[in-house]
C-alpha cells in the first residue's frame, strides 16, 4: 500500500491501525482496548495492557542475541571504548535497580538523573524502567537554577549523577551545582548516588550521597524481576521551555511510547535487530530519550553512546564510528554538520560510509546549502524530520519503511501515520490551503508515544497546548508552516518565545529572568537571532537601574561579561546570550508589553513591521544605534 492510504488509515481505521501496530512489543497481559478518548484532550493508549520498557529494550532480546552488542560506549573525551552486549546489559541494569532499591526507590517514585554521557546514565534509565520508577533526566550542560526548578517540580526520592563531565577536553564538576540545585530546591531528595570517574574530586554529603561503586559491588549477583505496568502509568517526566519561565514537566506513558518507538524503528528509519544505530544527542533531550535508549534498544540493535564533540580527536571521528561499527542508522543536528562544513572535506571520504542506509537530522531547521553538502559529502540519503519533547517521536518526515516517498530540500516532509496534522489561521483557526503560512495544529488524540500530560498539572497541558487557537479543540506545535500542493511541510519557525540554539530548545523568558536577577538590571528582553552555524544565538537588551556605571567601552564590556555569567551560573553555558547589550529604554506597545518581535527583526536587519501601538518609536531607533556601536 501507498505511504498516503496507510496515512489515511491511521487516521480513519485508527484503533485497528495501533491494534495491528501493537504486535510489534511484549505485552505481558493484552490490552482490553486500544484507545480511550472518553476524556479529550486526554488520550489513554493500550488500556489494561501491561507491558515494561526495559523488559521490550533488553530481556525480550536474551533469547536472540544475547551475546551480540547492545550499548557501545565510546568517550573521546576520556579515552575510553567499551561494548555492553545484551546480556551485559541486563546484568548492569539489574546492579542499578537493585542498588536504587536498596536506597528506598520504588514503583512510581521519580529518580532525578542529572548525569554525563556515560554508560550509568543508561543503566539508571533502564533500571528505573524495569522498577516502575519514574526517570526524569536533567541535561548535564544546566547549572543550578535550572536544576534546582526541575528537582522541586519532580520531587524525586533519589537523584544519580556524577563527579563530572568532560567537554572538548574540559572537565566540568558536576557537584558543585547539584548541591547548590539541591540548596536551592524546596524539596530535598532522600539521597544522592554518586558514580565518581575520578575526573572532578569532591566531598560526599554524609547520610545523603552513596557511592555508586561501593553499592553496584553489594549487588553483582542481583535479579531484579521486571515490574509488569499498566500502559498507562508514567515511565518519565522530561521538562521542556514554553512561554513563561517555569519549564514543563513532559510526562509520558509506557506502552504507547513502546509502541511509537518500535513502529518508528521498522517504518522511519528502517532499523534492524543486530544493526547499530548511532545517534549524536544527549540523553538529556528527548531525541537521546528515544533514539539513543529506547528505541533502538526496543528494535534490537545496538546503540552507540558517544561522549564527545564532533571535532575531537579530528573531524572525522563521527565517520570513523560508523565504518567500525558499521552503523546503519545515523541520526544528528543540523549544527553538528554545520560545525563539520567548516572542516577540510577530506574528512568525509576518508572513511567507509557504505552500511549507512540513511542519515536523519532534526532539532532545529536544516537548511538548504547545509543539507546538499552533507548529502553530496557522504552520498547516502538525508532524511530531516521534524517533532518536538512533547510528541516523543516524528511528526512529519518521510517513511521510507513504508514507502521511499521522495524528500524535498527544505521540508521535513509530511505528516506521519497517527498524526492528524493541520495548518490553522492563528486568529481564526480556519483551515489553510496550499502555499499558505499557518500553524502547525495536530487534531487530537494525539498518537501513541506522545505527552499524556504536564507532570502534575492537568490544567496546564489542556491550557497550553490546546487552548491556542480559538475555538477548536487541537493541539498546537507553536510553529509556523507552510505546506506545497504537494502535500510537503515546510517549518518556518515558532509562534512563541522559544527559540533554538544550536538544536537546543530555550525559552527567552527563562534567559530573561536569569540576567535580572543581576543586581544592576532593571529589565531586559532576549530574542533569538539568526546565526549560520547555530541556526539561532539568544541577543539580550537590558536597561540599567543606573546606566552610568556602563558609560565607557570597558565598563560596558565588564558588565556584560558579569551578566553572562549569571546566566552560566544559573542556567548553564547552552542559554548564555551570545551579546549583552544595554539601552536607555525597551520598545514597547502602550499597554507595557515588549516587542520581542520587532528588536528581533531589527537585530537581523528586516522590516520591524507594524510599530503603530508602539509607545516611544524612538526606543527601537536607539537600540539599533546600540548594536552598531
Ligand atoms: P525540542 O522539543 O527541543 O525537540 O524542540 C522542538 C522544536 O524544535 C520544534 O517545535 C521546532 O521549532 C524545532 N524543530 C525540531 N525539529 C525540526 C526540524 N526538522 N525542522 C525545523 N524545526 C525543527
Amino acid at each position: 500500500m501507498d505511504y498516503r492510504s496507510i496515512h489515511r488509515r491511521s487516521i480513519d481505521d485508527r484503533d485497528a491501525f495501533w491494534a495491528e501496530e501493537a504486535r510489534r512489543i511484549h505485552w505481558n497481559t493484552p490490552f482490553e482496548r486500544v484507545l480511550d478518548y472518553s476524556r479529550p484532550p486526554f488520550a489513554r493508549w493500550f488500556i489494561g495492557g501491561t507491558t515494561n520498557l526495559c523488559h521490550n529494550a533488553i530481556d525480550r532480546w536474551l533469547p536472540t542475541q544475547a551475546d551480540r552488542p547492545a550499548l557501545i560506549y565510546v568517550s573521546t573525551e576520556t579515552d575510553e571504548e567499551r561494548t555492553f552486549t545484551f546480556a551485559e546489559l541486563h546484568r548492569e541494569v539489574q546492579r542499578m535497580a537493585a542498588s536504587m532499591t536498596s536506597l528506598g526507590v520504588g514503583r512510581g517514585d521519580r529518580v532525578l538523573l542529572y548525569m554525563p554521557m556515560i554508560p550509568e546514565a543508561t543503566f539508571a534509565m533502564l533500571a528505573c524502567a524495569r522498577i516502575g520508577a519514574i526517570h526524569s533526566v536533567v541535561f548535564g550542560g544546566f547549572a543550578s537554577v535550572s536544576l534546582a526548578s526541575r528537582i522541586e517540580d519532580a520531587a524525586p526520592t533519589l537523584i544519580v549523577s556524577a563527579d563530572g563531565g568532560s567537554r572538548g577536553g574540559k572537565v566540568v564538576p558536576y557537584k558543585p551545582l547539584l548541591d547548590e540545585a539541591i540548596r536551592l530546591s524546596a524539596h530535598k531528595p532522600g539521597k544522592v548516588l554518586m558514580v565518581d570517574r575520578r575526573l572532578a574530586p569532591f566531598e560526599p554529603v554524609a547520610g545523603r550521597d552513596e557511592d555508586y561503586a561501593t553499592l553496584r559491588a553489594k549487588h553483582l549477583d542481583a535479579q531484579v524481576p521486571v515490574t509488569w505496568l499498566e500502559s498507562n502509568e508514567t515511565s518519565y517526566i522530561l521538562y521542556t521551555s514554553g512561554t513563561t519561565g517555569r519549564p514543563k514537566g513532559v510526562q509520558r506513558d509506557v506502552g504507547g511510547y513502546a509502541v511509537a518507538l518500535a513502529a518508528s524503528m521498522k517504518h522511519i528509519f528502517c532499523g534492524n535487530p543486530g544493526e547499530t544505530y548511532f545517534c549524536t544527542s544527549d540523553i538529556g533531550w528527548v531525541v537521546g530519550h528515544s533514539y539513543i535508549v529506547y528505541g533502538p534498544l526496543i528494535g534490537g540493535m545496538a546503540t552507540i553512546l558517544y561522549e564527545g564533540t564532533p571535532l575531537r580527536p579530528d573531524p572525522g571521528i563521527l565517520w570513523q564510528l560508523v565504518e567500525r561499527y558499521k552503523a546503519t542508522v545515523m541520526f544528528s543536528a543540523p549544527t553538528a554538520i554545520r560545525v563539520l562544513k567548516k572542516q577540510d572535506p577530506s574528512w568525509l571520504t576518508k572513511y567507509d560510509l557504505s552500511s549507512l542506509r540513511a542519515l536523519f537530522l532534526a532539532g532545529e531547521p536544516l537548511d538548504e546549502p547545509t543539507s546538499k553538502w552533507i548529502a553530496d559529502a557522504i552520498g547516502r540519503p538525508i532524511v530531516d524530520n521534524y517533532w518536538q519533547t512533547e510528541t516523543g517521536w516524528p511528526i512529519l518526515t518521510v517513511a521510507h519503511g513504508i514507502e521511499k516517498t521522495p524528500t524535498r530540500i527544505g521540508s521535513p516532509g509530511m505528516p506521519m501515520y497517527g498524526y492528524d496534522v493541520r495548518l490553522l489561521d492563528e486568529r481564526t483557526g480556519a483551515e489553510i490551503g496550499a502555499n499558505e503560512k499557518g500553524v502547525v495544529a495536530i487534531v487530537p488524540p494525539l498518537p501513541p508515544g506522545c505527552m499524556q500530560t504536564v507532570w502534575g498539572d492537568d490544567k496546564r497541558f489542556v491550557d497550553t497546548y490546546f487552548k491556542s487557537i480559538p475555538d477548536r479543540l487541537v493541539y498546537s506545535t507553536f510553529d509556523w508552516g507552510i505546506r506545497d500542493d504537494d502535500g510537503y511541510y515546510f517549518i518556518l519557525g515558532r509562534t512563541d518565545d522559544v527559540i533554538n540554539v544550536a538544536g537546543h530548545r530555550l525559552g527567552t523568558r527563562e534567559i530573561e529572568e536569569s540576567i535580572s536577577s543581576h543586581p544592576a538590571v532593571a529589565e531586559c528582553a532576549v530574542v533569538g537571532v539568526a546565526d549560520s552555524l547555530k541556526g539561532q544565538v539568544a541577543v539580550a537588551f537590558a536597561v540599567l537601574k543606573d546606566p552610568s556605571i556602563a558609560a565607557t567601552q570597558d565598563a560596558r564590556l565588564k558588565l556584560e561579561g558579569a551578566v553572562m555569567a549569571v546566566v552560566d551560573k544559573q542556567l548553564g553555558a547552552v542559554a548564555r546570550p551570545a551579546r549583552v547589550h544595554f539601552v536607555g529604554l525597551l520598545p514597547k506597545t502602550r499597554s507595557g508589553k515588549v516587542l520581542r518581535r520587532s528588536i528581533q527583526a531589527v537585530c537581523e536587519g528586516r522590516d520591524p513591521g507594524d510599530l503603530t501601538t508602539i509607545e516611544d518609536p524612538q526606543a527601537l531607533e536607539a537600540l539599533k544605534q546600540t548594536m552598531k556601536a
